[in-house]
């Protein structure tokens, strides 16, 4: 049997914060190169700690337990480096990713990092913005742009440190529709092997063909999305609710509008 490394494998993680608060317990699951995987759970149910821990930014603190790889290779503080050139993070908050005076310097900030040359990074900022549509936005003041277009200056900003694997909390709440579809087909573009933490189930449903629900800082279930979205009790259990998506294809609910029976001829 072919064995491929994954791009992603949790392994018996478990974060406690300083406090006491146990975040994450017992968490694992691989994800191949190329899948796009939704993280559902309810608030405060760990997504935002499990992804902190993708690229690293909780790495061998006191309290955590397990292992993160990424490509195999063992997330470590010896590592970070290469960890964080691969893995992309995009925060929930746009304000919290975006700093700096101009939209140009935000996006060149990640690539800046990595200690390309200046020529480098100013091409791969010029290729991210055009990616997300944001060509000619060098100059704007990220401060004044609209949640979309934060949205979109965030997304171009991780683009640019071309990361294999790109992890996204809550990547469409607070835009409007038009904007949620721009960035959902923004992000159907993007080559990269995705783990989407979100809320917005109707997004799960059309991009991401499986998802993973945790519950208690524990992964409760990891399958099909059609199969776990559409397990009413599932889902009522651990605080989410089925898509209205999938009603249609439970003809038999009484909700659902039934032609009126045709007198036989
Ligand atoms: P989610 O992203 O699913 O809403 P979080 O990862 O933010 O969940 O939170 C998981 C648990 O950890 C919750 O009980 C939350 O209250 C707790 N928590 C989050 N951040 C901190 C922190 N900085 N200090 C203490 N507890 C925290």
């Amino acid at each position: 049997m072919e064995m491929t490394t994954p791009a992603l494998a949790v392994d018996k993680l478990a974060y406690r914060y300083p406090d006491g608060t146990v975040a994450l317990c017992d968490v694992g699951f691989q994800i191949a190169a190329g899948e796009c995987v939704g993280l559902l759970g309810p608030n405060g149910s760990g997504k935002s700690t499990l992804l902190l821990h993708l690229n690293g930014i909780l790495p061998d603190k006191p309290g955590s337990a397990g292992t993160v790889s990424v490509q195999g290779e063992l997330i470590a503080t010896a590592n970070l480096e290469t960890i964080r050139r691969q893995v992309g993070l995009m925060f929930q908050d746009p304000d919290d990713q975006l700093f700096c005076a101009t939209v140009e310097e935000d996006v060149a900030f990640g690539p800046s990092q990595l200690g390309l040359p200046k020529e480098v990074v100013a091409e791969r900022v010029r290729s991210a913005l055009a990616q997300v549509g944001l060509t000619g936005y060098e100059r704007r003041t990220p401060y004044h742009l609209s949640q979309g277009e934060k949205r979109r200056a965030c997304l171009a900003g991780v683009l640019a440190c071309e990361p294999s694997i790109l992890v996204l909390d809550e990547p469409t709440s607070g835009l409007d529709p038009r904007g949620r579809r721009e960035f959902m087909a923004l992000l159907r573009e993007v080559p990269a092997t995705k783990l989407i933490a979100t809320h917005d189930l109707e997004m799960v449903v059309e991009m991401c063909p499986r998802s993973i629900i945790l519950d208690g800082g524990k992964v409760v279930a990891d399958g099909s999305t059609m199969e776990l979205l559409d397990n009413e009790e599932l889902m009522l259990a651990h605080g989410l609710e089925r898509p209205h998506s999938l009603h249609h294809l439970r003809i038999d609910e009484p909700f659902f509008w039934k032609p009126p029976q045709q007198p036989g001829r």
